[in-house]
């Protein structure tokens, strides 16, 4: 599936723009916890190219993101695009499609019945913007070190904590964490922590029109409750 990220990434324009990132990073001379890559795909066109990664995307984004992270690593690596990154934990990629296929299994209404949606993957959603709050930092990424002096973990970029979609922000950051080497307590190294923008919006379904409209569209009662996303 490497090969097929690569071909792709060539293919599509991404790996001008990562490369064209990559040198952004390399030119500022600051070193950070973790460096994020935004990749737009669009997964009809990968699954052209090969029918799994094309599925592996559409229904494990989170671990496709991971591959894709570690063709970056590789790629940074031999072509030395940053010098300061050091793991491949400092990698964090975001994957935005700009398409999803046109079926109603990727279509999210949470006014229909019955809800399936426990997997963690692409979905499209269509609605109202109801209210919105002011944007807000929040951790992309932190740098932790072990305290106790003779753990190898005490140094270096092995303890990296990058926030995940659909994670609250204790689960980057939090002061009780313990090395997994030693099980002495991690600090966090706050100079590289990487800070982002969030914004939450509140949403309603666009059904609720029906509802101003004063007729429902079957004679059933219905209810429609606004929802919360979090724009990262
Ligand atoms: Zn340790």
């Amino acid at each position: 599936m490497r090969e097929v990220i690569l071909v792709y990434l060539d293919r599509s324009g991404g790996l001008q723009k990562f490369v064209h990132d990559c040198k952004k990073y390399n030119d500022s001379k600051q070193s950070y916890a973790v460096y994020r890559f935004i990749i737009s795909i669009n997964p009809s066109d990968i699954a052209e190219l090969d029918a799994t990664l094309g599925n592996y995307i559409l229904h494990n984004p989170l671990q496709a993101a991971q591959i894709f992270q570690s063709v970056c690593f590789i790629a940074i690596k031999t072509l030395s695009l940053i010098e300061q990154l050091q793991t491949e934990a400092q990698i964090s990629i975001l994957l935005k499609p700009t398409h999803l296929p046109s079926l109603p299994s990727y279509v999210l209404s949470l006014s229909a019945y019955p809800f399936n949606y426990t997997s963690q993957r692409f979905y499209m959603s269509e609605g109202i913007v109801i209210a919105m709050g002011t944007v807000t930092k929040y951790t992309q990424g932190a740098r932790f070190l072990c305290t106790e002096e003779t753990c190898p973990f005490s140094e270096g970029f092995r303890c990296i904590r990058v926030h995940c979609p659909g994670a609250t922000e204790s689960a980057t950051v939090r002061n009780d964490f313990v090395c997994s080497l030693c099980s002495s307590p991690l600090q966090e190294d706050m100079k590289f922590r990487v800070l982002g923008d969030k914004q939450i919006v509140e949403m309603i379904d666009a059904k609720i029109l029906n509802a101003l409209k004063g007729y429902s569209v079957d004679k059933s009662h219905f209810r429609i409750q606004a929802f919360t996303l979090f724009l990262r």
